[in-house]
């Protein structure tokens, strides 16, 4: 392969579909590259019973709905995947699928860029990073790998089956980390869930799921937070037909609550003694959603049933009242220990000026500090929703914009 193109746009996820689109719809030529198959992630790096977070009348492009997907319902990882790959047809995305974009930099013999892949050079005036928000899973090292414990990420499990036998904890209390648990639970196992700081919506609240007060609240829009302001992780989820995650539910039904995974010696961990507060701060997060709802209905005078037992909390169970500060995982029967801590980005094959010390990105709204650079997909990008399916679809759109007044510019005098 040895190309020109005017838009390189490196990954084929919802990212990278979304940019192809609005790329189109605005007559910009461009080339997607994907170096596995369309919305790999959605394919394989999520565990087999996932289902979307949001309601399939939400979490899809707004170009097109989720086929065989009841609109109020979850759909599965396998409908998403499905999704993208018949939304790719849809807008007939130019794109070539297996092809790793192994580094960009900026010709020396002319404008745009140089792009070497796993098939070949490609020069590109404009470049897009689409390759995600959770590209390397993120462990932190407390436990070290020489200790006789299976341990592993969130992106590498898919089933019970596939864990030795035995006890489980589950470190990170984010929508992944509490549907892991709990299926673990199911499945038979002892489980710890080490509990940090979360938000926990309401799955919904008088006949409207949470996704939709996000919106009507503006709280899908909100701005991207101050540099340095604290990520919150939220645990929330469609499992099961969609249920409010509910940690005292959770203890009720047998896992051990424990607080934030500390540190690790002899056979020994530790846990910091802030459960009850990341309990209570959870807590306070849903009413609050609650009160803005409430407000939201009164001011519009909407006819939504009231539901005051939403704010029903169950009692304090005995892990959160007396709660653990250090487990012995072999006298607890651990054998596994499951991270679902997060994701980091990796940029190393962007060779350009447009990451900070950290390898982070900078750039505001996606328009990067290297002029013809894009990202998307980032969280906060512009706003909450942005790593989200219908926020990178207005991001992407916001971008190709940008992309379209600076090729009007370079064209200028010359036709
Ligand atoms: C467990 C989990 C559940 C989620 N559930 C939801 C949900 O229900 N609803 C929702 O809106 N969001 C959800 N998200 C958030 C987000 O929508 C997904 O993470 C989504 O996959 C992000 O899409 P993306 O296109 O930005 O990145 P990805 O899906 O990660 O796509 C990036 C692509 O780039 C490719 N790539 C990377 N590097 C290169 C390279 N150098 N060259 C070529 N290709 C490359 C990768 O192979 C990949 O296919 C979830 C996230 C996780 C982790």
């Amino acid at each position: 392969m040895n190309d020109n193109v005017e838009v390189l746009v490196v990954g084929g996820g919802q990212a990278g579909l979304a940019m192809s689109e609005h790329l189109g719809n605005a007559g910009i030529g461009h080339l997607v590259l994907e170096r596995d198959r369309i919305a790999e992630k959605w394919r394989t790096g999520r565990w087999d019973s996932l289902v979307a977070n949001g309601p399939a009348w939400h979490d899809r492009f707004p170009t097109m709905e989720i086929e065989g997907a009841d609109p109020d319902g979850f759909a599965s990882k396998d409908q998403m995947a499905h999704y993208f790959e018949t939304f790719a047809k849809q807008i007939e995305a130019p794109i070539r699928t297996g092809v790793e974009v192994l580094s960009v930099e900026r010709r020396t013999d002319g404008p745009g860029f140089r792009v070497e892949t796993s098939d070949g050079t490609i020069d590109a005036q404009f470049v897009v990073a689409a390759t995600g928000p959770f590209q390397n899973p993120s462990i932190p090292p407390i436990l070290p790998s020489d200790t006789g414990i299976h341990q592993l990420h969130s992106s590498d499990y898919h089933n019970p089956g596939q864990l030795p036998d035995g006890n489980v904890l589950v470190v990170g209390a984010g929508s992944s980390g509490v549907q892991i648990a709990d299926e673990l639970r199911r499945s038979g196992r002892q489980v710890y869930l080490s509990v940090g700081p979360h938000d926990r919506p309401p799955r919904s609240y008088r006949d409207r799921d949470f996704c939709w007060w996000l919106g009507v609240l503006g709280l899908w829009d909100m701005e991207t937070p101050p540099h340095g302001a604290e990520h919150v992780t939220i645990a929330v989820s469609g499992a099961g037909g969609g249920r409010t995650v509910d940690f005292r539910a959770l203890a009720q039904s047998g896992i051990t609550l424990v607080g934030r995974t500390a540190s690790y010696q002899d056979g020994v961990l530790r846990f910091a003694s802030d459960l009850a507060d990341n309990i209570r701060g959870g807590d306070a997060n849903m009413l609050a959603l609650m009160d803005a709802a409430d407000a939201y209905i009164e001011r519009n005078r909407l006819d939504l049933p009231p539901e005051p037992e939403a704010r029903a909390l169950l009692p304090d169970p005995e892990c959160i009242t007396h709660p653990l500060s250090e487990l012995d995982l072999a006298d607890a029967g651990i054998t596994t220990v499951l991270w679902a801590t997060g994701f980091t980005t990796d940029y190393s094959w962007l060779k350009v000026d447009a990451l900070d010390e950290q390898g982070r990105p900078r750039h505001r709204r996606g328009v990067s500090s290297e002029p013809g650079v894009y990202f998307l997909g980032l969280p906060w990008l512009s706003r909450r929703g942005s790593s989200f399916i219908w926020g990178v679809w207005h991001d992407a759109r916001f971008i190709a914009d940008q992309i379209g007044i600076q090729r009007s510019y370079a064209l200028y005098g010359t036709s």
